[in-house]
């Protein structure tokens, strides 16, 4: 894999040696399925495609059989036992480096798959001043401490607080020692303790909401062995009257009639958000925005469109690609195509290859035919991220 030339090197260790109990099921949560993969594999890859070597993954005892499977493919990567808990284990994992003795190390759990790049830029950028680096997040909530029989037994000051995540990143030589030298009567939380414990310094930088910790089984339960892709149909049909404004595709169109409903009656949009909602059997579009709802009056369907790809992204998918057929006599869908297309690519988050708009008529039969109301189709594919 290429690795990014602006970063320093640095070796990585990756911490898969829990047993995951609390997320049920037979096999430990790093080597279930998220967004269609291990969740190890998503951390191992992120950390290679930045450039990390060597990259050292503890495992427990009896693993090796599940992270060979997980990491198939990814040759770069050892593999190491890990110990009786998390501390052990990356005492292993940098045991493992030790004859490496590469400059820096980043220090990452299995459980926190989604990494973005510029945590890991961050991190390496702050370590040229300090021996080790931290990303952190603020508290926004309020703080009770708990006293006996769960009644509140003071606060603490939230503003110097802070949320710690990994990667954690070090020089490799002052973390080492600092784990060798470990003398807590308990078990440190986590490696920044360690280093802190030996008198070397933190630096805190910004962390990322995306790195949230896997922990419970809500958290896996949707995606587990989730398909590849997802297919959703929509069908919708508004009434044309004098005196409405015609919105379709989100945009507003010269017609001496419009569509009338509750919302903007935006036929197209309706179909398409129909068609994402059905895809990730999400109900449809009464069932989140229901017409009795009074706050719905006149809305802008774009947001109904823009709900409903938000759901699916949080299902663990994205757009695939969009065919739409809008049906009526009248005004001609043609000359707006390129707009339209534009416009359900920008609200849907995807490019404009990916939305086809096509028109028909039904050769004056119906009610299209008889110009009394426009019609829509849609489907709609979502590829598992
Ligand atoms: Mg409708």
């Amino acid at each position: 894999m290429a690795s990014l030339s602006s970063l320093p090197p640095f070796a990585a260790i990756v911490v898969a040696a829990g047993k995951g109990l609390r997320v049920g099921g037979d096999v430990p949560k790093q080597f279930r399925h998220w967004r269609g993969r291990p969740l190890v594999r998503h951390s191992v890859e992120a950390l290679l495609a930045a450039g990390a070597q060597p990259l050292v993954v503890v495992i427990g005892a009896d693993a090796r059989d599940d992270a060979e499977a997980a990491l198939s493919g990814l040759d770069s990567v050892r593999f190491v036992t890990g110990g009786a808990s998390r501390q052990d284990s990356v005492r292993n994992g940098l045991e493992a480096l030790a004859d490496d003795a590469p400059e820096r190390v980043l220090i990452h759990d299995a459980a926190r798959p989604d990494l973005p790049l510029p945590v890991i830029e961050r991190l390496l950028e702050a370590l040229e001043r300090q021996p080790g680096a931290i990303p952190v997040l603020p508290v926004v909530d309020s703080l009770a401490m708990a006293g006996q029989g769960n009644i509140m037994a003071g606060t603490a000051q939230r503003e110097s607080l802070r949320r710690v995540q990994t990667p954690q990143a070090f020089r490799f030589a002052a973390i080492l020692a600092a784990h060798r030298a470990w003398q807590g009567a308990t078990l440190a939380g986590d490696d920044a303790q360690v280093l802190v414990a030996s008198s070397g310094s933190v630096a805190l930088v910004d962390g990322d909401e995306c790195l949230k910790k896997i922990t419970f089984a809500e958290d896996l339960v949707d995606t587990i062995k989730a398909p590849a892709f997802r297919i959703g149909q929509g069908y919708d049909v508004h009434r044309l009257e004098v005196g409405e404004e015609l919105w379709l595709c989100g945009l507003q169109i010269p017609h001496d009639k419009g569509l009338s409903g509750h919302s903007d009656a935006d036929v197209a949009l309706h179909a398409i958000t129909d068609a994402v909602l059905g895809a990730i059997g999400a109900g449809d579009i009464g069932t989140h925005f229901p017409p009795s709802d009074p706050q719905w009056r006149g809305a802008r369907s774009a947001q109904f469109l823009a709900h409903a790809v938000k759901l699916a992204r949080e299902a663990g998918y994205e757009i695939g690609n969009v065919d739409l057929t809008l049906i009526c006599e009248a005004p001609k869908i043609g000359p707006h195509r390129p707009a339209m297309r534009s416009a359900v690519a920008q609200i849907m988050g995807t490019t404009e290859s990916a939305v086809s708009i096509k028109a028909t008529t039904t050769e004056k039969l119906g009610f299209t035919g008889r110009g009394e109301g426009i019609a829509a189709q849609a489907i709609v594919a979502l590829a598992l991220a």
